[in-house]
């Protein structure tokens, strides 16, 4: 079972735990599919805006033992706002700029 960190959108914190992210990753469904049922080590918000704070974050996941890291579908589905991040395409170069060149990415994750 390989290990995963989550990257959740920080302005969704106040609406959403994240059950959603926590269940499809234990069960290896939707962007797990491929991977198969995942431990979660840890769940983190970007950092707020505009989301500068990531690749850190990445960093601090991958410390932890993290083989996959997954981005959120609040941040990339715009779930559960109908909305966005209107800095992902930024995040996205953070993030590919300090992970780990064996980490696999998901870029969301129901
Ligand atoms: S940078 Fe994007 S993911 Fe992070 S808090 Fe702002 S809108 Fe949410």
């Amino acid at each position: 079972m390989k290990k995963a960190g989550i990257i959740r959108c920080q302005l969704t914190e106040d609406k959403c735990p994240g059950t959603n992210d926590f269940r499809v990753a234990a069960n290896g469904q939707k962007a797990f599919e491929s991977i198969g049922n995942c431990e979660v080590i840890g769940f983190i918000s970007c950092g707020g805006c505009p989301g500068t704070k990531v690749g850190n974050r990445v960093q601090l996941l991958e410390a932890k033992g993290a083989e996959v890291i997954a981005i959120s579908s609040c941040i990339t589905q715009g779930s559960p706002f109908k909305e966005t991040c209107h800095n992902w395409d930024k995040m996205k170069i953070e993030i590919e700029n300090h992970i780990n060149e064996n980490t696999i990415l998901l870029d969301y994750t129901h």
